[in-house]
């Protein structure tokens, strides 16, 4: 085990200067993905700054307007049980039911949830094989390797993993907004804009700079919310990632679509926006299937499958059907 040092964070912005300051500091939350990662060394940090004291990032908040504040080290099970994240949002709540084991869930924070980096095994690999995510300029060893759980859309020559949250694809679904504080003050990033897409610097999963610290993500009022569910398919039942995910919400007139939001989980670096199908699928009947069928299609134009996955492009469209079908029984 990679040695480092530990302290305790008591004041947010000591804990920012902190970050910003030195480069070898990792923050720590539910320690769930940071400890796997020093293990596998995958990273490396000198000091790690435990961040779980820090006032007023654990609050679930039903804001006035219908929306939902909730903070960074709020604890998965307690956001997935909260009455109002369930009645207002369903798709969050079981994004994160759908997530890891009990266990891990009543440790691991929502800010950690979404930092999380991915589970291609090249990557954790500690025999260090070629990963431009882990090492910089080595090359990308899933490309002509074993891909079958990697991407489909986006990816480039430099890197084909995929991110691996799960309630990150039902906040990218719901025009979720991470809360961000910095030395400079407090930004609001919109949550389709968080992750990047890999290009030519894989290393880097997300917007944030050094000296950032997520302090809360908060979900707008959706007319789409109280309808909505999340599909996860897996190899497993229990206790596996998603080969395919989908966020659905979607809002009625007497079966008719007016309107409709989808995210994909498990086919690109980032959770993955169905922006195409959303359009097309206004003024459906949810009970023309053939239909439905053809308006999901327009967001798999773009698909390129890799050797091993082209049945994810299959997979996830029917995915894509039932979850939009489920949500739609709700509405
Ligand atoms: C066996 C196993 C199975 C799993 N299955 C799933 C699954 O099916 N679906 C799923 O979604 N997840 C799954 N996970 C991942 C799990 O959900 C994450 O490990 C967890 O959410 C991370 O949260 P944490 O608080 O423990 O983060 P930590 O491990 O403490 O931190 C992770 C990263 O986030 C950074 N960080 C933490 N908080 C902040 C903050 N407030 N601001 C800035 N940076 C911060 C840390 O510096 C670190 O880089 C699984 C994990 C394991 C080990
Ligand atoms: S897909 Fe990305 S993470 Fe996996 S080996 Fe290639 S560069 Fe590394």
């Amino acid at each position: 085990m990679h040695p480092f040092a530990l302290s305790r964070a008591v004041d947010a912005s000591m804990a920012i200067a902190g970050h910003a300051d030195d480069p070898q500091l990792s923050f720590i939350a539910g320690g769930t993905d940071l400890l796997g990662l020093i293990k596998d060394r995958a990273a490396l940090p000198e000091r790690l700054l435990d961040i779980n004291g820090l006032r007023g990032m654990a609050q679930i908040e039903a804001l006035p307007d219908g929306g939902l504040r909730i903070g960074a080290l709020a604890r998965m099970s307690d956001v997935a049980a909260d009455v109002e994240v369930r009645r207002r949002f369903p798709v969050i709540a079981e994004g994160l039911l759908f997530a890891a084991s009990g266990q891990l869930r009543n440790m691991a924070s929502i800010g950690g949830n979404i930092m999380q980096r991915t589970r291609c095994s090249y990557f954790r690999d500690g025999d260090d094989l070629p990963c431009n995510k882990r090492r910089p300029g080595t090359g990308c060893a899933a490309l002509a390797g074993i891909n079958r759980t990697h991407a489909i859309f986006g990816w480039s020559e430099s890197c084909v993993a995929t991110h691996p949250s799960d309630v990150a694809v039902a906040f990218a679904a719901m025009d979720a907004n991470v809360i961000v504080r910095s030395r400079t003050g407090e930004r609001s990033i919109p949550f389709t804009q968080f992750h990047r897409l890999p290009g030519d610097s894989p290393d880097r999963d997300n917007v944030l700079e050094r000296g950032d610290l997520i302090v809360a993500v908060e979900v707008p009022a959706r007319v789409e919310g109280r309808s909505s569910y999340y599909l996860k398919v897996r190899d497993r039942q229990s206790y596996e990632f998603a080969l395919v995910s989908v966020a659905a919400g979607v809002a009625t007139s007497a079966r008719t679509i007016t309107s409709v939001r989808l995210a994909m989980g498990g086919v690109a670096h980032k959770p993955w926006r169905l922006t195409a199908a959303e359009s097309a699928l206004r003024g459906v009947s949810l009970d023309d299937a053939n239909v439905l069928r053809a308006a999901i299609a327009t967001a798999f134009v773009e698909a390129r499958p890799l050797p091993d996955n082209a049945f994810k492009v299959e997979l996830a469209q029917r995915a894509v059907l039932r979850a939009l079908e489920t949500a739609g029984a709700r509405a």
